[in-house]
């Protein structure tokens, strides 16, 4: 058997190359889709004063391990290591975006740029999990990040531009889920209570609850085990925002003011958590019923602690990340579809032999106002039209000896039939003005 791709990644393949126009593999990612959304992010972020940031694939293991936090799963097995001849072994292929973007900002001194600087990316993320539908090892995000600024009106904002992206898309099933994980104290004393909590019931947590129960009690309530779940609900567990200090919750209520004036819709969920210090205040999820309840299409918070963390001065941030693959997923199950690449304006075909080059060159000179496209060998009329069909053109162009004789095209229009002579000087103007 040929070899195949490694498990939890995909192909971004081209439109109509399942055989046909429509997909047959519906686990294929549309490289043309996956573009639009890149495109569309593209558009809203830049409106919105993003600028573009790429930084590598692959960080030193420290940064990623700080960034995303020694006692989180992504860092006990989740993380795919890069190796090269004589290696030192320390690079890691990034598991998401935030902590390159916060390691660039402070290297290439960016803090001298206009504050708040609000910088965006794209790109493959890493994470070697259990595969399953909307999981997969290599997956791509798009991210926003705004870095200096400790304002709500900021997370406000960054909400606001996370469901523009989704919405400019033509999504209308997502949803926002908010809330606030506090500031660094409201979680010391939330940890308290929550061991307190538990403690008492240890026997029944799952083994990675039990771990979490000393390290990171918060992290227990967003378990996947269904025990734990049940746990949780038996013992009426309070909510994180019932801990809030006096300026947590001032900040967090001003997001919603400003999200409300905006008519920004959101749901509350107290039950929100980001196990990790450097997580600040505002904590959100972005869902869709087409990716399945426990699964999001993104997330955002604010992490005002992760520059300090990384070695850099303190320095507020907010961001957030979606998934591509599970924005196409949505837009699958709400049935939008986002266009498919269009094919040529002109086809361009010789009869005979003698002619390609001349069709070629036609075509090309075609390229200066439209998508041309030219057969590589001499064709039959028939098979013109077929082959121009199949590409999807909207004219064929023929040449044959008549035609070069007096430089001239014949051009069809495929779908009314309608046939006419164009001097090859007089294509370009034509086909502008019946494009
Ligand atoms: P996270 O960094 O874990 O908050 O993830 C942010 C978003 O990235 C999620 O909401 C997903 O849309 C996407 N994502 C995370 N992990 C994966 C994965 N393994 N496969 C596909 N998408 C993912």
């Amino acid at each position: 058997m040929a070899l195949q791709r490694p498990k939890g990644t995909q192909d971004h393949l081209p439109d109509g190359s399942s055989g046909s126009h429509s997909r047959t593999n519906r686990s294929d990612t549309r490289a043309e889709a996956f573009a639009q959304v890149v495109e569309t992010a593209r558009r809203v972020l830049t409106r919105g004063g993003a600028r573009l940031i790429q930084t590598p694939i692959f960080e030193e293991a420290d940064l990623v391990k700080r960034g995303v936090g020694g006692s989180t799963d992504i860092v006990r097995k989740e993380m795919f290591t890069v190796h090269y001849f004589g290696d030192h072994g320390g690079f890691i292929l990034r598991p998401e975006g935030t902590a390159g973007i916060v390691r660039a900002y402070l290297e290439n001194g960016l803090k001298q740029w206009p504050s708040p600087l609000k910088l965006w990316t794209h790109g493959p993320m890493f994470r070697a999990e259990n595969v399953q539908k909307g999981r997969l090892r290599q997956f791509h995000q798009v991210d926003y990040e705004v870095i200096g600024a400790a304002d709500a009106l900021v997370d406000a904002e960054a909400i606001e531009l996370m469901v523009q992206v989704v919405q400019a898309l033509g999504l209308k099933g997502a949803r926002v889920k908010l809330g606030s994980i506090g500031d660094p104290a409201d979680r010391g004393h939330y940890n308290d209570y929550l061991r307190e909590t538990f403690t008492p019931h240890t026997e029944r947590l799952s083994d990675d609850s039990k771990d979490r129960l000393d390290r990171n009690p918060m992290r227990i309530l967003d378990s996947k085990s269904q025990g734990d779940q049940t746990l949780i609900s038996e013992l009426g567990v309070k909510p994180m925002l019932d801990f809030l200090g006096e300026a947590a919750a001032a900040h967090f209520a001003q997001v919603r003011g400003y999200l409300d004036t905006w008519g920004v819709e959101y749901d509350l969920d107290p039950s929100i958590v980001r196990g990790l210090d450097y997580y600040r205040r505002t904590a959100w999820e972005l869902h869709h019923e087409g990716v399945g309840a426990k699964s999001a299409l993104g997330g955002g918070g604010r992490y005002d602690g992760l520059a300090a963390e990384l070695g850099g001065p303190e320095t507020p941030a907010v961001g957030w990340a979606f998934g591509i693959e599970r924005i196409l997923i949505a837009l699958d199950a709400e049935g939008v579809q986002l266009p498919e690449q269009a094919g040529p304006l002109v086809f361009v075909a010789a009869l005979d032999p003698e002619h390609t080059g001349l069709a070629a060159q036609v075509a090309l000179q075609a390229r200066q106002v439209a998508h041309a496209e030219f057969a590589y060998r001499a064709l039959k009329p028939g098979n013109v039209f077929k082959e121009a069909e199949r590409r999807g053109a909207i004219y064929a162009a023929l040449i044959g000896s008549d035609e070069a004789a007096s430089q001239n095209v014949t051009l069809k229009h495929l779908q009314t039939g309608e046939q006419r002579r164009v001097a090859i000087n007089d294509l370009n103007a034509f086909l502008l003005e019946h494009p």
